[in-house]
Parts: C-alpha cells; structure tokens; sequence
C-alpha cells in the first residue's frame, strides 16, 4: 500500500496554517466521495462525546471539509458531520498501493465515488488527536461551536475582535492565544505577530492602542496566511505533501525559536523568556516594553 501524506508528524503542535493546508488536502481529494464503512481501532480515537461511532457515517457523502480554529469536519448530505482535532501529531493519509501501512493507525474509512474508492486513516502517535461523529448547529459541529471565528473566515470582524482584545487586562500574547476573542494563533504564530506588529509579548493589552492592537491582528493574519501559502503549494494532484510548517519554518521565522539569533530587523539577539510552562521570544530593541 502506498499512503499519500495529507499530513506528516511535526515536532510541535500544529497550528491553524498546518490544520487549514490539511483541510484544503482533504476538501482536494474526498469532496464528492461516499463513505462506505468507518471503523475506530484505538480506544480513546473515538471522542467521548461523540453520539454516533464512526460507522455511522457510512452512506454519508461529503460534501466539503471546513474548519473553525483546529477543529476540521466533514460537512455530509446529512444533518451530521464527521469531526476531527489533529491534537498534537494528527495525520490523515490516503492509501495508495505501493506503501506500507502507515503506523499508529487510529481510525479507518472506506470511500467510493463511482468506480473510484479510497481508503483514509486516522493516525496518531501521541493520541491527543480525536474523531467524533456531531450534531449541527447553524453549520458548525458541537465542539467547535465555542471557537471564534478566524481571521480567514468570511464572517470575521476585525474591529469586533480589536475592541474585545482592548477591554482585556491581561498581557496582549495572552489575549492573542484566547481561542474565545479569536481562533488560530498558537505560541509559534504569537510570537511572529507580536514581533512583526514590535510589540513586547508583556504590556497589557488594554494598554495598546486600538491602531497598535489592529497592528498586531493583521500581523497575525499576515504571517498565517504566508504559512498557508507554502504549505498550499507543496501539494499536487497524486502525493499529497502537506507541511507547510516546516517549509515556512526553515525560511520565514524571525523571532520563534530563534533564541540568540540576530533579530532580522535590526541585528539585536532574540531573547527567550518564560511564558506559562512554554516560552516567548521577542526581540529586546524592536519590541521594547
Ligand atoms: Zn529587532
């Protein structure tokens, strides 16, 4: 069996580029494929709050694959979808006939569209990832219906999201990682926003500016969407290669990680400093406190 990659293991979690360069993989490959069967092969792959098993889906076509935040599902020609969270090492992958199965195999489906079938699987080292079959609530499965929108998404309002992120005590990385104000920034695209936007991970962000926090959100959706856009390009019609971070990453960080490395900006070394139990990295001239 040969596996084409929709995905493939990170040494970090991945972030919403990565999860959205996966959707558009899937949405790629299995828009219009009927699920024949779906079978969970670990204990903890199917989400406790699932109310179906996964074979439920059986039947069921898909329609498109979206995605709020980390949260990506398979929209069906039923009142159901078909949920996924990559957790920290997440992959689909899409059989094909001259490749070992991949490890850690998960989850396991069955589609077919006209005389076309494929197999998808689940799998997932380190088992935080999950699947779940939900209910809809105006298009968006349970479990992710307390996710804000991201600045990718159509319905996003980005004087809304300023104006929430101004009334916010606490320091302004904080309020930028809050799934709640608005989706898609982890720690790695934290740290690229704020140093873009030259702000110190710290200062409190009912202390910055409107302009300055609009600063930072564009910052944000800037520095996503050029991570999609490497990842979106390593993909082609048969082998799908997605991973975008690493692509992006060899080339385009400027502050994550970068501990001691002259800030690209000005030459001053990037300093690391704790963060809860991870760590933020900024550059001491360019984003001064
Ligand atoms: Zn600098």
């Amino acid at each position: 069996m040969h596996w084409a990659h929709l995905y493939i293991s990170l040494a970090s979690m991945p972030e919403l580029p990565e999860v959205e360069t996966v959707r558009r993989g899937l949405d790629h490959f299995l828009t219009g494929y009927t699920f024949r069967s779906g079978l969970d092969l670990h204990p903890r792959v199917l989400k406790p709050a699932s109310i179906a098993p996964l074979a439920s889906v059986s039947g069921a076509r898909i329609k498109g694959v979206n995605r709020r935040g980390k949260f990506l599902w398979f929209s069906l020609d039923r009142d159901i979808a078909l949920v996924a969270h990559l957790g920290m090492s997440g992959q689909f992958l899409v059989a094909r006939k001259d490749r070992p199965e991949p490890g850690h195999v998960r989850a396991r489906f069955t589609l077919k569209k006209g005389l076309k079938s494929h197999e998808l699987v689940f799998s997932d080292q380190r088992t935080f990832g999950w699947l779940s079959v939900e209910e809809l609530t105006e298009g968006v499965p349970t479990s992710a219906l307390h996710i804000a929108v991201d600045p990718f998404d159509a319905a996003f309002d980005r004087d809304a999201v300023i104006a929430k992120m101004k009334s916010r005590k606490a320091a302004i990385k904080s309020v930028l990682l809050n799934q709640e104000i608005m989706s898609g920034v982890g720690n790695i695209y934290a740290d690229e926003s704020l140093w873009r936007a030259k702000i110190h991970p710290e200062i409190a962000a009912c202390d910055l500016s409107v302009k300055k926090i609009g600063s930072i959100v564009d910052a944000a959706t800037e520095v996503m969407a050029e991570a999609v856009e490497v990842g979106g390009t390593s993909f082609d019609a048969l082998y799908i290669n997605v991973n975008g971070e690493s692509g992006f990453f060899e080339t385009s960080l400027a502050a994550y990680g970068q501990e001691g490395e002259p800030c690209p900006r000005c030459g001053r070394q990037i300093r690391r400093i704790a963060f809860g139990n991870r760590s933020s990295h900024f550059c001491p001239k360019c984003q001064a406190k």
